[in-house]
């Protein structure tokens, strides 16, 4: 018998193993508009289609790649469906992906400036745009973090560094024990990601500010409750509230942190991006003048998992905080500092790649475009869900977010299994103001008009026959 020298990187095989994988992808994404968009396979049925046991004798990779295609695909949400509204989940542009896959054969560990200069210089780039089409400060340092929930834990710990180096106080060096109390005001209807990063940051359980009935942040309680102590101060605004969209009102809000010496973030997740879209750029109007922001790319954006953006001013204090120095480190010389300065971790994937070729493929104009886009979507969907009968549009929509609900909690749960379990389109069950509410979040580049009126007779049809179970 001939023993075959296959090397893993012979060209013949990887071409038949990458084109496998192409071709699944494909398969997979062809028609992915009309799917059951749900999963349909439990966790445990999957697993068992994977097979629990790992085998003795490895498997040809081509085998492999089918094999978990085969099994996982019946658990795949179709969330790229451009009537897929549940959580905050943004969709993904061909070019972003196409970029995702460079990435990944590329394998380059970004977090040296001088070592892995492709795309080191790509995401800086890519920063810069972000910036600018945010209208943000352009000194700012800009950070690509797995999501939101990092890139606030990456400005909050710049925020710290500078809040306690301003009494005198070197974290780094001392830690918290004995540290000057840091205090934390947030607004009640804060994300839950930004409770997390300050718990990770020993600095506990935040003050809660009154919100009004959007879930704005009360400007006027804010400076009520800064008014009563002093010490390093941390306040943390919202761009974008999960259920109404709401902005904070930031000119107020800031003047009045500033009044109280306090460090100003903006958890903008999503709705940091509205700076980018012509009619809903006023949203955002003064929260340039605050001292970090966090983001994300794969939900307005439309880039793949996964992608935060962590954008700090105060170059130093976020340097200081995240750098390491290590004599086995090529660090660098120049003013730019070195990309692991900016985030959390020291080797990571270039996940700025694909926002550098999303960006350029969509210019200044396509970014306006979908902006503006997900938001009218947003606001035409209201306008027909609201004329639908039973069913009650709560917030005021100003950007991508549309909560809806029905006479009773009772029936807005009906409705959402409802709809979810028919497969056409999927809104997220949540609770809003003590009651039971279906959230549509227009964060898809597909959902446009069709898809709007496509929805709209979803949910009709749901409601039909929701509220034939319930009589
Ligand atoms: C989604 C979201 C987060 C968390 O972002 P991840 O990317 O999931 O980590 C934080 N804040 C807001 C307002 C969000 O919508």
């Amino acid at each position: 018998m001939v023993q075959h020298d296959v090397r893993p990187t012979d060209d013949g095989d990887l071409l038949r193993v990458l084109d496998s994988a192409h071709l699944t992808a494909l398969r997979w994404m062809h028609g992915i508009s009309e799917r059951d968009i749900p999963a349909s396979a439990t966790v445990d049925e999957v697993e068992a289609a994977l097979g629990a046991a790992l085998p003795v004798m490895g498997e040809e990779p081509v085998e492999v790649l089918r094999h978990l295609a085969d099994a996982v695909e019946p658990g795949l949400m179709v969330s790229q469906s451009p009537r897929f509204y549940g959580w905050v989940m943004g969709g993904t542009y061909p070019v972003a992906l196409g970029a995702d896959w460079l990435t990944s054969a590329w394998d380059q560990n970004a977090g040296l400036r001088e070592v892995t200069t492709g795309v080191v210089a790509a995401e800086d780039i890519a920063g810069r745009w972000i910036l600018e089409l945010l209208g943000l400060p352009p000194e700012s340092d800009v950070g690509f973090t797995t999501g939101a929930t990092m890139a606030n834990f990456t400005c909050l710990a710049a925020a710290r560094t500078r809040v306690l180096a301003n009494e005198g106080w070197d974290v780094a060096a001392q830690g918290l024990t004995g540290a000057p109390r840091v205090r934390v005001f947030v607004g009640a209807e804060r994300h839950g990601s930004v409770d997390l990063a300050l718990s990770l940051l020993g600095l506990g359980v935040p003050t809660i500010i009154a919100v009004d009935d959007e879930g704005r942040i009360r400007a006027d309680a804010l400076a009520d409750e800064l008014q009563r102590a002093a010490g390093p101060t941390i306040v943390i605004l919202q761009a974008g509230n999960i259920h109404s969209g709401a902005f904070d009102p930031f000119g107020d809000a800031i003047e009045a942190a500033r009044h109280a010496g306090a460090w100003v973030h903006i958890d903008g997740a999503f709705g940091l991006w509205a700076a980018a879209g012509p009619t809903t750029r006023h949203l955002l109007d003064a929260a340039a003048t605050a001292d970090s922001w966090a983001s994300d790319a794969h939900k307005t954006l439309n880039v793949p998992y996964d992608c935060g953006v962590a954008i700090v001013r105060d170059t130093s204090a976020l340097r200081s905080t995240m750098g390491m120095h290590a004599s086995y480190l090529f660090a660098t010389t120049s003013d730019a500092a070195d990309p692991h300065e900016r985030v959390p971790e020291l080797s990571r994937r270039a996940r700025g790649v694909p926002v550098w070729a999303t960006l350029r493929s969509l210019g200044v104009d396509g970014v306006h475009a979908l902006v503006d886009g997900l938001a009218r979507a947003a606001s035409d969907l209201s306008r027909e869900l609201s004329a639908l009968p039973g069913l009650t549009v709560l917030n005021d929509v100003v950007f991508t977010q549309v909560c809806v609900a029905c006479a009773s909690d009772e029936a807005t749960r009906a409705l959402g299994e409802r709809l979810r379990a028919d497969g056409d389109a999927f809104a997220s069950s949540s609770r809003w103001h003590d009651r039971d509410v279906l959230r549509f979040s227009v964060s898809n580049a597909l959902t446009d008009a069709q898809a709007v009126a496509d929805t709209v007779s979803a949910v009709s049809r749901a409601l039909a026959r929701s509220d034939s179970t319930l009589r």
